[in-house]
C-alpha cells in the first residue's frame, strides 16, 4: 500500500515551519529534503534541511527529470528530488512537502493523489504583524510578502484540499493530522 503524499504550503511568515515541525513531532513521517541554490543560513545543516547545490546543478536536475517539482523564489531555486518521494511512498511511509505555492501547484497536476494543505493567516494584519515581529525582513520585502500572501490566499481556495488557519500551531496541527486521518480513512 502507498503512503500519503502531505503537501504543506502556505505564505512567509504563517508559522508554517513550525507547524511541519509540531508535525513530525506527532507523526512518522518521510521528510523531503528539498534541494535549493540559496546559500545555507548559520543554524542549518547541509542534507538535514537542504541540500545546497549550484545552479548549474539545478538545471540539470530539472533537464533530467529529477526532480518531483520546483520553483523560484526570492531569486533562488527549490526542488523536490523525485526519488527519495516515490521510494518512500512505494514502501509504504507517508511523505512530507513543506513547499512553496508554485510548487504545490505542480504536485496538485503530476501527483493528484496527494493531499494539498494551505496554511492562512488569521488576518492580513496578523501576517503584517508576524513578518514585521521577524525583524529580518526590510519594509518593501514585507510589501511585497503581503501582497503575494492576499493572492495565494485567495487562489488556495480554489486549488488545495484544505485551507486552515493558523490561529494556534497546536490547534493547526491537530486540525492538519485529523485531515490526514479522515483522508486514509477515504483512500483505504
Ligand atoms: P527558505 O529559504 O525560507 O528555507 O524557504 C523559502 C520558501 O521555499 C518556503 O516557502 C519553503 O516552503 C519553500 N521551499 C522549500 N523547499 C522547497 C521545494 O523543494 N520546492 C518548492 N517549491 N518550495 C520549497
Amino acid at each position: 500500500m502507498s503512503g500519503v503524499l502531505l503537501v504543506i504550503s502556505g505564505p512567509s511568515g504563517v508559522g508554517k515551519s513550525t507547524v511541519v515541525a509540531e508535525i513530525r513531532e506527532r507523526r512518522k513521517f518521510h521528510f523531503s529534503v528539498s534541494v535549493t541554490t540559496r546559500h545555507r543560513r548559520p543554524d542549518e545543516t547541509e542534507d538535514i534541511d537542504y541540500h545546497f547545490i549550484a545552479t548549474d546543478r539545478f538545471q540539470e536536475m530539472i533537464e533530467n527529470g529529477e526532480l518531483l517539482e520546483w520553483a523560484e523564489y526570492a531569486g533562488k531555486y527549490y526542488g523536490t528530488p523525485r526519488g527519495p518521494v516515490v521510494k518512500a511512498l512505494q514502501a509504504g511511509n507517508d511523505v512530507l512537502l513543506d513547499i512553496e505555492n508554485h510548487g504545490a501547484m505542480q504536485v496538485r497536476h503530476s501527483w493528484p493523489e496527494a493531499l494539498l494543505i494551505f496554511i492562512a493567516p488569521p488576518s492580513p494584519a496578523e501576517l503584517e504583524r508576524r513578518l514585521r515581529s521577524r525583524g529580518d525582513t526590510t519594509e518593501p520585502d514585507i510589501a511585497a510578502r503581503l501582497s503575494v500572501a492576499a493572492e495565494q490566499v485567495e487562489q488556495a481556495r480554489g486549488t488545495y484540499d484544505y485551507v486552515v488557519i493558523n490561529r494556534d500551531v497546536d490547534a493547526v496541527t491537530n486540525e492538519i493530522l485529523d485531515i490526514l486521518v479522515k483522508h486514509e480513512q477515504g483512500t483505504q
